[in-house]
C-alpha cells in the first residue's frame, strides 16, 4: 500500500503542497485529477525522489522512501510529463541504455526492451530514432522505459497527453491490465473523464491541498446530492408536501403547481425510501429523480467553491 502523509512543499513563500494525505492500496489504479499548477507534479516529483519535500512521509509497504533511496529506485517506475531531447538515439537504443542502468545487457536486455514496446505496440519502431517520434510514441516509449526493471509502482504524470484517441485507449486498457498483474498504479491528468474509465479511486488535488479521495461513483454521488430531487405528483399533493417539509433531509423546497424542486440530502438509498415512504402513504407519484451532472460538470463543481465541492472535503 502506498500511503502520503502529510506532504509540504514551499518554493518561496508560495506554499504548493499544503499537507497532502492519500493512500493507494496494492493493485489500485489511483487518479490524481486536477487543474494545472494544483501540485500534481510536484507531489508526483517527491514521490519518485526528484524534489526534496519541506515535510511529509510517502511510504510503500511499510517503507518510508523519502529515506530509502535505494528501495525507492527499484519499487518504483516513473514517467514524468515532458520526454527531453535524445538526438541520434534510436528507440531501442534508448531502451538499452536504460536497460543497461539495471544491470541488464546483451540479449537479455534487448529481449526485455522488445517485449516491453511490443506491449505497447511500438516493437516496430525499434529502429526509428526517438526524435522523430510522435509525441504520443515518445510517451508510449517513456512507458515501456518505465517498466524495464519491473516496478511495483508506476506513476505516470499526465502520460495520455498528447495522444491520439487509439492510442489513448491502447495505454487505458494497458494500465487496467497492469494494474490486475498487482502493480499499484497512480496516473495524474488535468481531464477527470478521461480518468475516470481507468482508475479505481479519484484524488482531486487543488491549490496544494486533497479536496476529495473516493471512487468515481462516491465523487458522482457526492457532488450530485446538491442537486434538486424534481418530483411531479399526480395526486394527494397536500400528503406529499407535508411530508417531504418534514423529512429530517430535506433542505428547501419550491413547489410549480404539481412540480417540486426538492433540496434533500440524501444518498441514493435514501431517496430509495423516500420514494417508497410517499407511495406507501398513497401518494401518486409520476415523476423522481434528480439530474446527474456530466463528468466535466462533476469536475469543475469540485474545484469549484460552490456547494456539492469543498464540502466534500476529506
Ligand atoms: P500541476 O502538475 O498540477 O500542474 P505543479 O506541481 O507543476 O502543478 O505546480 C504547482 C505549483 O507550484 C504551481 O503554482 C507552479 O507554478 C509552482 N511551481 C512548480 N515548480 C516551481 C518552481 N521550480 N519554482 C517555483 N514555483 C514552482
Amino acid at each position: 500500500m502506498l500511503r502520503i502523509q502529510n506532504l509540504r512543499k514551499r518554493y518561496g513563500n508560495t506554499e504548493v503542497l499544503k499537507g497532502i494525505n492519500f493512500e493507494v492500496q496494492t493493485g489500485e489504479v489511483f487518479g490524481f485529477v486536477g487543474q494545472n499548477g494544483a501540485g500534481k507534479t510536484t507531489t508526483m516529483k517527491i514521490m519518485t525522489g526528484l524534489l526534496a519535500a519541506d515535510s511529509g512521509s510517502v511510504e510503500f509497504n511499510g517503507v518510508d522512501l523519502l529515506f530509502n533511496t535505494k528501495y525507492m529506485k527499484k519499487v518504483i517506475g516513473f514517467v514524468p510529463d515532458y520526454f527531453g531531447t535524445y538526438n541520434n538515439l534510436k528507440a531501442i537504443e534508448y531502451m538499452e541504455f536504460f536497460a543497461s542502468m539495471y544491470g541488464l545487457h546483451g540479449k537479455e536486455a534487448r529481449g526485455r526492451c522488445m517485449r516491453m514496446m511490443d506491449m505497447f505496440m511500438i516493437g516496430d519502431k525499434a529502429e526509428t530514432y526517438v526524435d522523430n517520434l510522435s509525441r504520443g510514441m515518445q510517451q508510449k516509449l517513456c512507458m515501456a522505459r518505465a517498466l524495464l526493471h519491473d516496478p511495483d509502482l508506476l506513476v505516470l504524470d499526465e502520460p495520455t497527453s498528447g495522444m491520439d484517441p487509439q492510442s489513448r485507449l491502447e495505454v487505458k486498457n494497458l494500465l487496467k491490465e497492469l494494474g490486475k498483474t498487482g502493480k499499484t498504479i497512480i496516473i495524474s491528468s488535468h481531464i477527470l473523464p478521461e480518468l475516470s474509465e481507468m482508475c479505481d479511486t479519484i484524488g482531486v488535488i487543488e491549490k496544494g491541498e486533497i479536496l476529495f479521495q473516493g471512487s468515481m461513483d462516491e465523487i458522482v454521488t457526492a457532488v450530485n446530492v446538491s442537486n434538486p430531487l424534481t418530483l411531479r405528483i399526480l395526486d394527494n399533493l397536500d400528503t406529499a408536501v407535508k411530508m417531504l417539509r418534514e423529512h429530517p433531509l430535506t433542505k428547501s423546497m419550491a413547489i410549480d403547481g404539481k412540480d417540486i424542486q426538492l433540496s434533500f440530502k440524501g444518498d441514493a438509498n435514501a431517496e430509495a425510501e423516500l420514494l417508497e415512504q410517499m407511495i406507501a402513504n398513497g401518494i401518486k407519484v409520476i415523476s423522481f429523480g434528480r439530474k446527474r451532472d456530466n463528468l466535466e460538470t462533476v469536475f469543475m463543481r469540485i474545484t469549484s467553491k460552490e456547494e456539492g465541492g469543498r464540502k466534500n472535503r476529506v
